[in-house]
C-alpha cells in the first residue's frame, strides 16, 4: 500500500532537499505543512530510523522554548501528539490545534518545510488493535483533533483485516473542520492499493462525519445521535452489542466520559495493553 496521493490538498508545502544539519536534541526536519483553517493543520517530519509504533500511539514532540530571561537559556517545550501516520509510513504525520495563546501550539502553527522538531522516540497509547479482543466491526469515535490516531488506523492494512466492517465518526462544530478527515476517507477510496482492504464496493470502511454548529448534511453530537438511534438507523445497523463490536474513543474529557457511559450501557467494557476487552479511550488533549 502506499501513501494515498494528497496533490489536491490546497496550502501545501513541500521541501524535497537533502535535510539539513540537525542541532536540536531528537530533531527531526519538516517536509511539509497543510493548513486546513485557522485553528487546524497538519505537517509531517521525517522519521527516526529507529522509530518502531504501533498504529494509534502518541509521541511527545516540540521546539525550543524562550530563553529564560535571567539565564538565556532554552528549555525544549514538549506536548503529546498522536501520530496521524500510519506504522508503514517512511515519514510521520501529525495533525493539529492552533491554540491562539497556547505555549506550543502559537508557535507551532508557524513552521515550515526545513524547520526542525523535537521528536522523543517513546510511543506509548491505548489507541491500538492489541488493546481490544476479536471482534466482527470497529468504530472510532472521534471529535476535533481527536481524528488523528484514527487517521492512522484507518490506513493500516491491519484494520481491514481484523474486521469486516469499520466506522469512522467525526464530530467538529464547523464543516471545514471536518476536511482533514474526509479528503483522507476520499483519497484511500480513490487509492488502487486500498480497494481489496476495502471490499467490493469500498463499504468496509464507513465515513459519518456531523456538525454540531454549522449545517451540513448530518447535525448533532454523536452521543445524542447513538442514544436516539439515528446512528444505527443511518447506517442499517441494529445496535452496538459485545459479541460483534469493538470502539476506540478520541475526544474532549467531556466526550469520552458520555460514550463510555453509552458504550457499557450496551455491555462493552473497557480494555487496556495490559487487558484486552471491548472498548478504549484516549484523550485527544487536556484540558
Ligand atoms: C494523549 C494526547 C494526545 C494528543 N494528541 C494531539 C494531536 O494529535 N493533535 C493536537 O493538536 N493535540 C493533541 N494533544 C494536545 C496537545 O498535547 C497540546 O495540548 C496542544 O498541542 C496544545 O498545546 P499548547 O502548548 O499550544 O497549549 P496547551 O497549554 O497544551 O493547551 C491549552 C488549552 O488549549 C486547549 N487544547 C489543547 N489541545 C487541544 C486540541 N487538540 N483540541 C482542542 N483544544 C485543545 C485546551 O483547553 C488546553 O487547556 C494531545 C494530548 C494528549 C494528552
Amino acid at each position: 500500500m502506499r501513501q494515498p496521493d494528497m496533490n489536491k490538498m490546497n496550502e501545501r508545502t513541500t521541501v524535497t532537499d537533502a535535510a539539513p544539519i540537525k542541532t536540536l536534541p531528537d530533531a527531526q526536519t519538516v517536509t511539509e505543512v497543510q493548513h486546513y483553517t485557522d485553528r487546524l493543520f497538519r505537517f509531517r517530519v521525517t522519521r527516526p530510523a529507529s522509530l518502531r509504533f504501533r498504529s494509534g500511539e502518541f509521541v511527545m514532540i516540540g521546539l525550543m522554548g524562550d530563553p529564560d530571561p535571567k539565564t538565556g537559556r532554552q528549555k525544549p517545550l514538549l506536548r503529546a501528539y498522536s501520530i496521524a501516520s500510519p506504522s508503514w509510513d517512511e515519514e510521520l504525520e501529525f495533525y493539529s490545534i492552533k491554540v491562539p495563546d497556547g505555549p506550543l501550539t502559537s508557535k507551532l502553527q508557524h513552521i515550515k518545510p526545513g524547520d526542525e522538531l523535537i521528536l522523543r522516540p517513546k510511543p506509548v497509547g491505548t489507541l491500538v488493535h492489541d488493546a481490544l479482543l476479536p471482534g466482527k466491526r470497529l468504530w472510532f469515535f472521534a471529535t476535533g483533533t481527536g481524528i488523528a490516531p484514527f487517521a492512522s488506523l484507518i490506513r493500516d492494512p491491519q484494520t481491514y483485516e481484523d474486521y469486516d466492517q469499520i466506522i469512522l465518526t467525526h464530530t467538529c462544530r464547523d464543516v471545514a473542520e471536518l476536511t482533514y478527515g474526509r479528503e483522507l476517507v476520499d483519497s484511500l477510496k480513490s487509492d488502487e492499493m486500498m480497494q481489496e482492504l476495502l471490499g467490493d464496493g469500498l463499504n468496509k470502511l464507513v465515513y459519518y462525519p456531523t456538525t454540531t454548529r454549522e449545517e451540513s448534511p448530518k447535525m448533532g453530537r454523536i452521543t445524542t445521535l447513538l442514544e436516539d438511534g439515528t446512528v444505527f438507523k443511518d447506517l442499517g445497523i441494529g445496535g452496538i452489542t459485545p459479541e460483534t463490536d469493538r470502539a476506540m474513543v478520541c475526544g474532549s474529557m467531556g466526550l469520552n466520559t458520555d460514550i463510555k457511559r453509552i458504550l457499557e450501557g450496551f455491555g462493552l467494557h473497557e480494555g487496556a495493553n495490559s487487558e484486552p476487552a471491548e472498548y478504549v479511550v484516549e484523550k485527544a488533549f487536556v484540558g
